[in-house]
């Protein structure tokens, strides 16, 4: 046996856990840079917590509240510039994965002049500023991998910022804050917590570890999908999907994620799909490819969800998600292109070829 498994975040969970456990936050710097979205850290709870929290360590803070979905390398470098300004020598990061990961290109950013043609080279040095973060969604589990992940319009699609130094010291997962999501946003993040869980068990990188949490993770997802369908889900439910979700960051910190992120992240770019939803149409599909070559491994994954079969888990993704939207043969070829040129396509248990690729997105889209 033969592995390594590296995940540096303090990990601290419970209701009131900011307020509870400020002390954290007093080690990180005397004054923080808040990253957060446009509206919802104000309406959930989470800002004014943070606040409060850091008043009574005495720290002073600024807040950067324009990250919207999908965060662009421009937004980055203008929060980069706004925390220079500031002089500021740490990051809070309020929200869901794109505030998250803007906060950490921020924090790389503030320490080392990286020009914007060689952000997505990689080969970046280990200063950055520390990081605590607050998940609102219960989605990426941003709060416990080193991956950035940023709209690329060079290259038409969403690349990653990966490195070690980029893991948060800290993550603060409170599901109250999380009473205040859509119907949508709550599925849709719930969906891409479940799909790391899954694509980090079908990976070539993945260990003892990352398996044993994966197998965790989807088994907790699965208990809620009649609640998520029926939109009935108590702060305790809740609670249980960022559970997940931070399972699903921790199994993909180790096995990054496979052809069915690669393949979502066209679905984001060219349609405006979001990121968890994107990848939860492709995931029953990319199902079905692996089981041709390794159908025990399928086998095990349906028991911890307690399915009979992979008809059965299609049927539950469609009932969670809707209607499908259309997508042509000619923007799937060029989908697929574009896809089997992503790092994560190497991850997948069976590699597939970008006629494989083509044949999914055939069989979801069905043009
Ligand atoms: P998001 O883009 O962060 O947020 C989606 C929407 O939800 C925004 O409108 C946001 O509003 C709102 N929202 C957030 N928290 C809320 C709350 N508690 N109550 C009400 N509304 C709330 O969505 P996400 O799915 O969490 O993140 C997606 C991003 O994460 C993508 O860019 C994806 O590529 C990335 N991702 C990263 C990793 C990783 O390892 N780093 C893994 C998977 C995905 P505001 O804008 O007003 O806040
Ligand atoms: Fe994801």
């Amino acid at each position: 046996m033969k592995f390594q498994y590296y995940m540096p975040t303090l990990i601290l969970m419970g209701e009131n856990c900011v307020l509870e456990n400020r002390a954290v936050l007093a080690g990180l710097g005397k004054k923080a840079l808040i990253v957060t979205g446009r509206n919802s850290a104000k309406t959930n709870g989470s800002l004014e917590d943070m606040k409060k929290a850091l008043m009574a360590n005495e720290q002073e803070y600024e807040v950067f509240d324009k990250v919207v979905s999908n965060p662009t390398v421009d937004c980055v470098y203008e929060g980069t510039s706004f925390a220079k300004e500031n002089g500021v020598d740490f990051i809070v990061a309020l929200g869901g994965g794109s505030p998250m990961d803007a906060a950490k290109a921020i924090a790389l950013l503030s320490c080392q002049d990286i020009p914007r043609e060689k952000l997505f080279l990689g080969g970046f040095g280990d200063k950055v500023l520390p990081m605590a973060f607050v998940p609102t969604t219960a989605g990426t589990g941003s709060e416990v991998t080193q991956y950035s992940i940023l709209t690329n319009d060079a290259a038409k699609t969403k690349t990653s910022l990966a490195s070690p130094v980029l893991f948060p010291k800290v993550a603060f997962l409170d599901g109250k804050y999380m009473k205040s999501l859509s119907r949508n946003v709550t599925i849709n993040t719930a969906v891409d917590a479940l799909s790391h869980c899954v694509e980090g068990y079908l990976s070539n990188k993945a260990n003892g570890i990352s398996d044993a949490l994966a197998l965790e993770g989807m088994t907790v997802i699965a208990k809620q999908f009649d609640n998520l369908k029926a939109f009935t889900l108590s702060t305790d439910e809740r609670s249980k999907l960022l559970y997940a979700s931070t399972l699903g960051g921790m199994v993909i910190a180790q096995s990054g994620t496979t052809a069915v992120h690669s393949m979502g992240y066209s679905l984001t770019y060219f349609k405006s799909i979001d990121h968890g939803r994107a990848n939860g149409l492709l995931l029953a599909e990319f199902l079905k490819f692996i089981q041709k070559e390794k159908p025990e491994k399928i086998e095990l994954l349906l028991e911890k969800m307690r399915l009979s079969s992979l008809a059965e888990f299609a049927g539950i993704l469609d009932a969670l998600l809707g209607e499908k939207e259309a997508v042509t043969a000619e923007e799937a070829k060029l989908y697929s292109t574009i896809a089997i040129q992503a790092k994560n396509i190497g991850n997948c248990l069976v590699i597939p070829t970008e006629q494989d690729l083509f044949a999914l997105y055939k069989a979801v889209f069905g043009f």
